[in-house]
């Protein structure tokens, strides 16, 4: 088939690398002309383990395609995917500006039949709205058109492996022409397929991300009674975990969600069941439980270090979870941004986010960053841990406590075993054990 994706970013480079690799004909419609160059010449202006090696893959077999022309997209084939961004609004809403801007001008530029999906993560009924807005803005009124519902549900950092073996595909449909392109375009593919309205379809996005992120809440708040009450959260998870019922994922302790997607799809559900004139009080906590996680890792370095005032800490991971260069809103930007108020100096690393952070936090004063996992911790009255990234699990440990100053461990994400590090002489601290 031939495909055309506007948007790419994390979501559409992978959704259009993929369906190229899958043997599909693939557009590509980014605004960023810089983004359009580098793709060009086979380079991802992200960071995703897998992407680059298929884009460069499929630029050589001709099937995948980079422009900046939404017209040069719209004459290349009649199914859209909109996967631009919809970040958070002050009032927690979603700014859908960049979805209606994408359904105006494709609705100015159409000549026949069109399949606009969303993509993107969006509030219930925008597809109402996507309609509207074709509708109102077509030349020809006559040009028949349908919008679809096509949520991803990717995770950063695996989103290549995700998006060919899915858990499930949803799609929300209203007509028979679009349900018969999306069976085409899903037919190879191993999973359940569930065919819903579109505002189902939507819905069905935001509440298994605002789940995922009840359950992150909701273990590090056991995690905090067990440290309290001294017990081991680790093996809570693992005992809840096997309960079918329950599942062991994504409960693992923690300095809390951050990245795109969470938190700001946990505030857009929320504000969407006001709108709704319904108080949905229980993801209200499940985000104050989140936002609070950073201050409380630090005030536990505070609290282990007496005064952070002149301390010399070593960071490693800066990115919101391994396997990527995204930090936006990474758990890392509130606690280093704690700990400089607090007077401490930084010497941070991450394996592939140091670039993006130092646009936030340039290097300099208290701020430096590390050449190595090594380098972080020369010298430090402690070492913070962040992400849990595989390179950090693979440390030589002895030589992080021959480097360190103190050999103090306050690990956010629980990548040791305490008694290990305690019989290497470590002061360890995890969360909740
Ligand atoms: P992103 O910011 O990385 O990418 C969006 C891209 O769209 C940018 O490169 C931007 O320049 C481009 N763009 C904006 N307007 C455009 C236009 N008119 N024409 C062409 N390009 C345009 O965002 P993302 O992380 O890929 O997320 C996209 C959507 O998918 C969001 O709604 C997000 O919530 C959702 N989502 C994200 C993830 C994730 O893990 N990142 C997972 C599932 C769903």
């Amino acid at each position: 088939m031939r495909i055309t994706v506007v948007g790419g970013g994390y979501v559409g480079l992978t959704t259009g690398a993929c369906f190229a690799h899958l043997g599909h004909e693939v557009v590509v419609v980014e605004k960023i002309p810089q983004k359009v160059e580098l793709l060009k010449k086979g380079r991802s202006p992200i960071y995703e383990p897998g992407l680059e090696e298929i884009l460069q893959e499929n630029l050589k077999e001709g099937r995948i395609h980079f422009t900046t022309s939404l017209k040069e997209g719209l004459e290349f084939s009649e199914v859209i995917f909109i996967c631009v961004g919809t970040p958070q609004r002050p009032d927690g809403s979603a700014d859908l500006s960049q979805v209606e801007e994408v359904a105006r001008e494709t609705a100015k530029l159409m000549t026949s039949y069109r399949l606009l999906v969303e993509k993107s993560t969006v509030p219930i009924n925008t597809h109402k709205l996507i309609k509207k807005t074709v509708q109102r803005y077509l030349k020809d009124k006559s040009i028949p058109y349908d919008v679809a519902s096509n949520p991803e549900f990717l995770r950063e950092g695996s989103a290549i492996e995700d998006f060919l073996k899915p858990d499930r595909i949803v799609v929300g449909v209203e007509s028979e022409r679009a349900r018969r392109i999306f069976e085409e375009l899903y037919g190879d593919f191993d999973c359940p397929i569930i065919y819903t309205d579109p505002a189902t379809s939507e819905l069905i996005k935001h509440a298994s991300n605002s789940f995922l992120a009840m359950k992150i809440s909701f273990i590090n708040m056991v995690a905090d009674l067990c440290e309290k009450a001294g017990a081991d959260v680790k093996l809570v998870a693992e005992g809840m975990g096997y309960d079918k019922r329950i599942g062991r994922a994504f409960l693992n302790a923690g300095v809390g969600y951050g990245g795109s997607c969470f938190p700001k799809d946990v505030k857009a559900f929320i504000r969407m069941a006001q709108d709704y004139g319904l108080d949905f009080g229980l993801l209200k906590e499940v985000e104050r439980i989140n936002q609070e996680r950073p201050k409380k890792f630090v005030e536990k370095v505070k609290g282990i270090l007496w005064s952070l005032k002149g301390k010399k800490l070593g960071v490693w991971g800066l990115s919101f979870k391994p396997n990527t260069d995204d930090i936006r809103e990474a758990p890392s930007l509130k606690v280093v941004e704690i700990l400089l108020k607090e007077g401490a100096s930084l010497s941070l690393y991450d394996p592939k986010a140091m670039e993006n952070f130092k646009l936030i936090f340039p290097e300099g004063g208290q701020v430096s960053y590390a050449k190595d996992i090594y380098s972080a911790v020369e010298d430090a009255s402690a070492l913070l841990i962040l992400t849990e990234w595989e390179e950090f699990q693979g440390a030589d440990l002895r030589k992080v406590k021959d480097l360190m100053e103190l050999p103090i461990i306050v690990d956010g994400r629980n990548l040791f075993e305490p008694q290990e590090l305690r019989a290497m002489g470590f002061e360890y601290y995890p969360v909740g054990r």
